[in-house]
Parts: structure tokens; sequence; C-alpha cells
């Protein structure tokens, strides 16, 4: 690789034009992009250079106050929630229209923000896309029920936005949040996002096309800052209504605890340790190929990312072999260079846990099949490493790493797959690989897991709803049952006489 990242001063151009024209990525609040109450600032930093490429706005709790209370406003004189629904999916159809015009400049953004590769964000360009025309249909089908109660009565469940949701997300999909803000808004909410501290700049996008969708001000807000102040406060905001979290268990119990608190209704998106389970059955061609991709993809940096690969003992060695010829070859680089594998982690920090992990791999025990580390001495680049005779107990297997590592498990029949791949603290998704119908379906039912696929992995749509049990957290995000979570139900009982008086 080369590590003089962006020597090509044409890539990124778009986003680079964004980035002068904005100077600095403020808060989005009532319409207005601005500075924080104090002027503090924070950088924004590069991951394939090190270097700082942006400003933003650092804020406090006095920008939330200043947020939340415009969201409210919005949401107490109806500007959006009153709007007739129909009107709502015009807006919100317009939106999905800008995205698209406007993707060259997201994808831009978030290679420059998080390292991701331009190749990849194509994928949160298509997403955002997707799941905003997916939830533009909903303002018009979000029906109440008629309950069948005793003569001299009648009942109707409305269904209602719940008022202001706080939406605190991380770095690795930023323009992919816009789905989650789509679907808040199409409930008829008003909205506060707060992003990563490390990737700030595409929801400023996303505020100015909220606005020229015709969204009314004060609807869609955003506060840039930390997660331990900005966050924080979001949470704890007695105007906020609803928390919709996504991030590490560590930060989700925090959050549920706070919300506890209000109290008020917390879903919680967090992390994963997902396995990957190869049967001897299986298309082992098409199985190595899907355990590359669901690793290496985003550096690894993904809640969904294979990382506990378990393979049928009598297969091991030729799968493993597999998996490495896929994986040896890979280039890691800038992010605008389409014959880039791996882009960069999104910060220091990162590279030095994921650095860290590896050598706690090494100090369990594990072998090394494929042997990766930091690339270059600019830039927070690691290339992918693999582990065999991983145990489930090591630290390797059961924690979340969130980079290149993929730590290899043989297993000897299916109950022991079935054991080893649900002892662990996580249940965000899983992926079976085999030709056999009936052991798919008995896994899809014995996994303890959100989200299980079977002979493909990572596969997602705005229809299909997603989200964890255990400790990769509660409620669900995309589809009917995010709508439904980001509504709530108003009981309206009427008497009437049963006997007509004349
Ligand atoms: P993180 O939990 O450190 O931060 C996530 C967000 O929470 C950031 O915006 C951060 O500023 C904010 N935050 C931090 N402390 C806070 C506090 N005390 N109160 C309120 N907000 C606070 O996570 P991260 O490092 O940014 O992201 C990586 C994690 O996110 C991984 O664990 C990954 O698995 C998870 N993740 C989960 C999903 C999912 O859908 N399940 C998707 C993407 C990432």
């Amino acid at each position: 690789m080369t590590t003089d990242q962006h020597m090509d001063t044409t890539a990124g151009a778009a986003g680079r034009a964004y980035i002068e024209r904005t100077g600095l990525f403020g808060h989005v609040i009532d319409g207005k992009v601005g500075p924080s109450a104090d002027g503090t600032t924070m950088p924004v930093i590069d991951p394939a250079t090190g270097a700082q490429i942006a400003t933003a706005a650092k804020g406090s709790a006095v920008d939330v106050d200043r947020a939340v209370t415009s969201a409210r406003a919005a949401f107490d004189d109806g500007r959006w929630r009153c709007l007739a629904p129909l009107e709502k999916e015009n807006r919100l159809r317009r939106l999905a229209q800008l995205i698209d015009r406007d993707r060259t400049v997201f994808g831009d953004l978030d290679a420059f923000d998080a390292g991701l590769l331009r190749s990849y964000t194509v994928f949160l360009e298509d997403f955002a896309v997707n799941a905003t025309n997916y939830f533009s249909g909903w303002p018009s089908k979000l029906q109440g029920t008629v309950p069948p109660v005793p003569a001299g009565f009648s009942a109707q469940h409305w269904r209602e936005p719940v008022g202001v949701v706080g939406i605190v997300v991380p770095w690795n999909g930023p323009t992919a949040v816009i789905g989650f803000v789509a679907a808040a808004l199409a409930a008829g909410n008003s909205v506060v996002l707060k992003p990563a501290e490390n990737t700030p700049m595409s929801a400023v996008l996303m505020g100015e096309l909220v606005a020229e969708a015709g969204i009314p001000d004060g609807v869609f807000n955003v506060v840039q800052g930390h997660g331990r102040d900005v966050g924080a406060a979001l949470v704890e905001h007695r105007d906020v209504s609803l928390v919709s979290f996504t991030g590490s268990v560590e930060t989700g119990r925090i959050i549920a605890a706070s919300a506890a608190k209000g109290p008020k209704p917390v879903s919680l998106e967090l992390g994963g340790k997902s396995p990957f389970i190869v049967f001897a059955d299986a298309d082992l061609d098409a199985a190595a190929a899907a355990a590359a991709a669901g690793v290496w993809s985003g550096q690894g940096q993904i809640c969904t990312a294979g990382s506990r690969v378990l393979v049928d003992r009598s297969i091991h060695d030729e799968f493993v072999s597999k998996v490495i010829t896929a994986s040896e070859s890979l280039s890691v680089g800038s992010p605008f260079d389409p014959a880039t594998d791996l882009g960069p982690l999104v910060s220091s920090t990162q590279l030095e846990r994921v650095s860290g992990y590896v050598e706690i791999g090494r100090a369990e025990g594990a072998s090394v099949a494929l042997e990766g580390g930091r690339v270059g001495d600019s830039g927070f680049f690691h290339s992918p490493v693999i582990f065999t005779g991983v145990r489930n107990d090591m630290r390797i297997a059961q924690e979340e790493i969130f980079g290149p590592v993929m730590s290899v498990l043989p297993f000897d029949g299916e109950a022991e797959a079935v054991r080893i791949a649900n002892d662990v603290e996580f249940g965000l998704a899983a992926g079976v690989f085999t030709s056999d119908v009936g052991r798919s379906q008995r896994l899809a039912q014995k996994l303890r897991a959100g989200t299980v696929w079977i002979n493909t992995y990572q596969m997602g749509y705005p229809t299909v709803s997603y989200g964890g049990v255990k400790n990769s957290g509660f409620g669900r995000t995309l589809g009917e049952e995010m709508v439904h979570e980001l509504t709530t139900i108003k009981s309206v009982w009427t008497a009437y006489p049963t006997e007509s008086p004349d």
C-alpha cells in the first residue's frame, strides 16, 4: 500500500468542495447550521492520514437544550406532525431523491471522516435512499384500530408519534443513519440526532437536504459533540420522549440506566460477536468468500461482522486454506482507490484496540494462520489477521474486536456448533452455510440471534427488521416494527346513550 494517502487530490473532489464550502460542521438547530453556544470546536480527523481535515462544533448540554427545545416546539405546534399524510410522504420521497442526487458528496464525506472505502459507501448511500423511500410510504398507513367494547361506549386506538426522538449513533455508517431519521419522521416525530464525534460531517448535509425537501425547520436537529456530555444530556433531557441508540454494549448500559430515570423508552442496537457456521456439506467456495467479506468489509468495523468462524472439523483445513487464499492478497490503502480492499480503521484508538487484541490472541495460545498488523506509519491501517486453534473461552472468541480479526473454531457435529455459537454474551446475528435444508431450519430455530442468514451473510433490506437479543440489545430498526416502536397508542373512549331520545 501507499501510506501517502489521497496523493491524488482529485479523489473525493465533491467531498472536498463540500468541506471547503461548509467551513465549520456545526449543529443543525431550527433549520440553521451554526456553532456551539460557547464557540467550542473539535477537529475532524482523516483516518487515512491522521491529519485534521475539517473542524466541527463541540456541543454541550446548552446546545442539546436549544435543539430539543426547537424539536419540541415543532412537535407541539404540529408543523410536521399535523401535515396531511400524503404531503409528508411527498416530502420524504423528495428527501430520498435529494440524497440520491448528493450521493457522491455523502460517500466522500464518509470516506474522509470514517475511512470507509468508496466502494463500500455506495451500500450506505443505497441504504439511505432505499430506507428513506421505504419509510416515506408509511405516513398514510399508520392506522389505529377499533377494539370491541360494551354497548354504550366506543373505543379507538389512535396510533400517534411519540414526540421528540433522540437518536445517538456510532461512526461506522454515518450516511446510513438517514434511514433511522426517515423512520422517525415518517411516524410524525421530531428528531434530535447526535452523530459520533468521529463522524460529524454527513449529518450537516442531511440537515440541509431535509430543509430542501420542505420538511419544516425544527423537525430535524443535529447536535455535534462527545457522548459523555452531548449524548448523555440528550438522553436525560426531559423533553426527549424516546431514545434510539446504536453503539457499544458498554454505552448501551449507561443509556438504558439513564433512560430508566425518566423513565422513557429506549431501543438499543448494540455490539455483536456473530458466529459464521460452516458445515461440511456447504458450498465451500461460496462460504469462504462470504466468510472473508463478512469480517473484512468495513475493516471489520461492522456490528454484524462474522468474526467467530465455526468450521466442521472434517473440512477445517481445506476451508481455512480457502479463506486465507481469499484474504492474503487483499490490498490495504486509500478509501478512494478502487483497487483498495481495506481502508484505515476509524481512529488511533481503534487501531490500538485491534493491535491489542492481536497480542491477546497470541498470548492466549491461538495460532496465527494469516499474519497481519499495522500498515504504514501514518493513518490507522491494519491488515487482516486470521487466528486458528481458537477455544471458545478465549477473549478473541468472546469479545467484540471491531476490526479485521477472524477467530476460527472447529466443531464436531450440529449440536456442538449450536452450543458454541450460543455460548457468547451477544446475540446480534449468525450465519449458517449448509446444503441441508432441514439443518438450516433447525439452526435458525436454535441460534439465539436477532438475524440468522442461511447461505448468505449481511444481507439487509429496509423492509426487514433488524436488531439483537441478549447483550446485543432490544428493539428493532427497519421494517414495520421500527415504525410501530416510534409511535404510541392512545385509547380514546366515548360514551353514548344506547337508546335514542326521540
Ligand atoms: P460507542 O458506544 O462508543 O458510541 C456510540 C455513540 O454513543 C456515539 O455517538 C457516542 O458519542 C455516544 N456516547 C458515548 N457515551 C455516551 C453516553 N454516556 N451517553 C450518551 N451517548 C454516549 O460506540 P462506537 O465505538 O461509536 O461504535 C462501535 C459500537 O457500535 C460497536 O460495539 C458496534 O457493534 C456497535 N454498533 C452496533 C450496531 C447495531 O446495529 N447493532 C451498528 C453499528 C455499530
